[in-house]
C-alpha cells in the first residue's frame, strides 16, 4: 500500500528586502511515493531540498504547488488533524535541541504518550520503560535529566519518543550525521530492528550514500531541488550513474562523453563551482531556471545540458535518472 505520495512538489521561498527580492526553489516539481513497511532514502548535499521536502512529507510545511497524499486523502499541513499527526512522527538530527534540558528520559517519551492519550495514566510508566528499554536505555536511567546522556543515548530516547506515539511513518533527518562513526553504526542498527519489528516506514534523509545503502529499500537522490536519479530497488545500488550520484560516490560515472569544454563556452557557463575542492557545495547555489541543475559542476555538461531539461526516465527496470547522456 502507498503509505505516502507526493505529487509534483514545488516549493518556492522569498528571500531579500523589499526592493531586492527574489525567489528561492527549494524543491522543484518532485513526484515520489514511499510505500508502507518500507525505507525510502532521499540523499543530497546541504541545500539540495531534501530537508524541506521531508518536512512536506510529514505535513510541516505545505508547497507552494503540488499535494501530498497520506493513506489516500489529502495532507494538509495548516490543517493536520491528531490522528494524522501521530501517525506521522520525526527524528532529527540535533538530539540536544530536540529534547527539553528540563526534562529526564520518561518525561521525553511521556509527552506522546500524555499528549495522545494513547494509555490510562496508571500505565505510562510501565510504557515508558518499555519503550526505553526496547532502544537500549536501561530501567535506572529513566530518571536522569536529558544533559546527563551522550548524543547516541538522546538519539535513542528521541526514537524512543517517536515510536511511543504508535506511528505509522517516522521521518528520520540526518539522524546520524552528528554522532560518532561507532554510535552511528549502533543507532542504524536500531533503526532496521525496530523497523522489522514494529512494522514501521521509513523516510530517511541523508547526505551519505553509503550509510543508507545499510538501512533503505529504495533510493532517490536530489540535487537542487530535483530528483536527478531513483531506484526502487536497493539491489541496483550498484547500477547508480548519474554524475551526480558518481560524485557523492567518489566514483567515475560512465556516461558516453567527456568533457565538453567548448559546448560550455558556446554556452556561456562558468566551472567555478566544478572548482571547489571540498567536494562541500552548497546545492542551492545551481538555481538554473533552463537545462539541467547539474550543470554548472558537471563534467560531461554539453551545450544542450544548458538548454533542456533532462527528465527523469527509466534507464533500465526501476532504475530512472534525469540525465542526457545517460540513455
Ligand atoms: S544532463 Fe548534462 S549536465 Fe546534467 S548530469 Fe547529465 S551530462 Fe551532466
Amino acid at each position: 500500500m502507498r503509505l505516502i505520495e507526493l505529487q509534483h512538489i514545488t516549493m518556492t521561498y522569498q528571500s531579500g528586502g523589499r526592493l531586492h527580492q527574489s525567489e528561492v526553489r527549494a524543491v522543484r516539481d518532485v513526484t515520489l511515493h514511499i510505500e508502507q513497511g518500507e525505507c525510502l532514502a532521499l540523499v543530497g548535499e546541504s541545500g539540495s531540498g531534501k530537508s524541506t521536502l521531508g518536512r512536506i512529507a510529514v505535513g510541516l510545511e505545505k508547497p507552494t504547488e503540488g499535494r501530498v497524499l497520506f493513506k489516500g486523502h489529502i495532507l494538509d499541513a495548516r490543517k493536520v488533524d491528531r490522528q494524522d499527526r501521530q501517525a506521522l512522527q520525526m527524528v532529527y538530527q540535533n538530539s540536544f535541541e530536540a529534547a527539553n534540558p528540563r526534562f529526564t528520559a520518561s518525561q521525553v517519551v511521556e509527552e506522546p504518550i500524555r499528549y495522545f492519550r494513547l494509555a490510562p495514566k496508571n500505565e505510562w510508566n510501565q510504557r515508558i520503560l518499555e519503550l526505553l528499554g526496547r532502544v537500549g536505555i536501561p530501567k535506572d536511567e529513566a530518571e536522569k535529566k536529558t544533559t546527563e546522556f551522550s548524543g547516541g543515548q538522546l538519539q535513542r530516547i528521541c526514537i524512543a519518543r517517536a515510536l511511543a506515539a504508535r506511528p505509522e511513518l517516522i521521518l528520520l533527518d540526518e539522524p546520524l550525521s552528528s554522532l560518532d562513526v561507532s554510535v552511528q553504526a549502533q543507532i542504524l542498527n536500531l533503526l532496521r530492528h525496530l523497523k522489522e519489528e514494529f512494522g514501521l516506514t521509513y523516510l530517511l534523509i541523508s547526505h551519505d550514500l553509503e550509510t543508507v545503502y545499510n538501512i533503505a529499500d529504495r533510493l532517490a537522490v536530489m540535487y537542487a531541488g530535483r530528483i536527478v536519479e531513483e531506484i526502487d530497488d536497493i539491489e541496483l545500488f550498484d547500477s547508480l550513474r548519474h554524475p551526480y550520484t558518481a560524485l557523492l560516490l567518489g566514483k567515475d560515472t560512465d556516461v558516453e562523453q567527456k568533457p565538453a569544454a567548448e559546448d560550455k563556452a558556446v554556452a556561456g557557463e562558468s566551472d567555478a563551482a566544478a572548482d571547489d575542492e571540498t567536494g562541500e557545495i552548497d546545492a542551492t547555489a545551481d538555481d538554473r531556471t533552463e537545462g539541467c541543475v547539474y550543470a554548472n559542476r558537471c563534467p560531461y555538461a554539453e551545450k544542450r545540458c544548458f538548454e533542456l531539461v533532462p527528465e527523469l526516465t527509466e534507464f533500465e527496470q526501476g532504475h530512472r535518472i534525469a540525465c542526457h547522456h545517460c540513455r
